[in-house]
């Protein structure tokens, strides 16, 4: 019996440093003596959660029951797409928008705030004021570029394929491995699976492949995670893309496509949230396309997305005409003109900004 618990140790211990400790130790240190003292905790993620925002806060969530934490919540700014609602756990997660009071009680009573996959305020809406009221320790772990300094501890590590990557990484640093399970593991998975298309942007590190494995290894059914992600469209929502590529994506300059949808085409093909993610990659696969954008009108705003290819970044771009950031080859932003000049204004902008490349 000794003898078992001994091996499985030392198994663990060796799985565990065959992989980079890319957070620093210190931070995580820290990190850990805040979830040791707090007993109660708030994971928050970025508005329009996407798989990486649920999968890794959700991960989160059951790393620290798994610690033997008792009062988690999980916040987000506003309501989730359907297929995310698979995820475990995510029947109880609480929607600020829809349950403003009562998550407003928990992040202003709880001792630690957690925040992933964002790393400003303003990337959660309404919830920033409460959160920036809190007295409550806060914890960022991200992997967007210029985090703003409002936490404790900010791990910031842009170069990460996914938040999720972060969490297998920050749990194994902190000699966790052990408590990974396939709940936890499959939740990891789809957070690395959404943020990198599937393992085909922001995937070239050798040790994303490694976790994969690790988390694999977990038994997940990687298949039917892929499945249940990205075989899930409705009609109205094959039709929507049907109708965009033939009707309204144009060719800009040398190597962009746009699409602007209007409230009265999104309220025809019954748009819901998370279908913009699935049409403004679409125009990528065309061979030379490298820059992709999707405007469409929305209550009271244009909210854009930006996707590019390669060493063409247009998160700058993003935060210095559209009051946005994001990543190098996905960003996005808004815009309170009309849709029809927020167009002209992105034209205007985009054919000054990369000059060199539409000649
Ligand atoms: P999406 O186009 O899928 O909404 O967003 C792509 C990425 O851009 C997100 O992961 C996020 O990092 C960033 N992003 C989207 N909208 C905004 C925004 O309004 N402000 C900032 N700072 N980043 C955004
Ligand atoms: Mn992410």
């Amino acid at each position: 019996m000794q003898q078992e618990i001994y091996r499985t140790t030392c198994n663990k211990e060796k799985r565990r440093n065959m992989i980079t400790q890319t957070i620093h130790s210190e931070e995580v240190s820290r990190a850990n003596a805040l979830i040791r003292k707090a007993q109660s905790v708030a994971i928050l993620t970025h508005m329009s959660p996407d798989g990486d925002a649920m999968g890794s806060s959700l991960a989160m969530k059951q790393y620290l029951q798994a610690l033997g934490k008792e009062t988690i919540a999980v916040i987000v700014p506003n309501s989730f797409p359907d297929f995310l609602a698979w995820l475990p756990d995510a029947g109880n997660i609480l929607v600020y928008d829809k349950q403003e009071e009562e998550s407003n009680t928990i992040i202003a009573n709880t001792d630690l705030i957690i925040c992933l996959d964002f790393n400003d305020t303003k990337r959660i809406g309404k919830m920033g004021e409460a959160v920036e009221q809190s007295a409550a320790k806060k914890i960022v772990l991200d992997h967007h570029l210029f985090p703003q300094d409002f936490a404790n501890i900010t791990m910031s590590y842009p170069h990460a394929s996914s938040t999720s990557e972060l969490v297998f990484r920050f749990i194994c640093q902190s000699g966790d491995f052990g408590l990974l399970n396939t709940s936890i593991a499959t939740c990891i998975y789809t957070g690395i699976m959404t943020d990198t298309g599937n393992f085909s942007y922001s995937s070239n590190d050798p040790e994303l492949y490694q976790i994969a494995a690790e988390l694999m290894k977990q038994d997940i059914d990687k298949d039917a995670i892929y499945d249940q992600v990205f075989n899930t469209y409705s009609v109205s929502r094959m039709r929507l893309t049907g109708y965009c590529l033939y009707r309204k994506m144009r060719i800009l300059g040398k190597n962009t496509a746009l699409i602007a949808l209007s409230k009265d085409e999104l309220l025809r093909f019954n748009f819901q949230s998370g279908d913009g993610e699935g049409l403004v990659n679409l125009p990528l696969q065309i061979a030379n396309v490298h820059y992709s954008v999707f405007m469409r009108e929305d209550k009271d705003k244009i909210k854009i997305s930006f996707r590019s290819q390669g060493e063409r970044p247009v998160n700058e771009f993003a935060a210095k005409y559209f009051n946005g950031g994001g990543h190098k080859n996905a960003a996005g932003g808004e815009s309170y003109d009309s849709l029809e000049d927020t167009v002209k204004r992105f034209e205007q902008h985009f054919r000054e900004y990369f000059k060199k490349e539409q000649q």
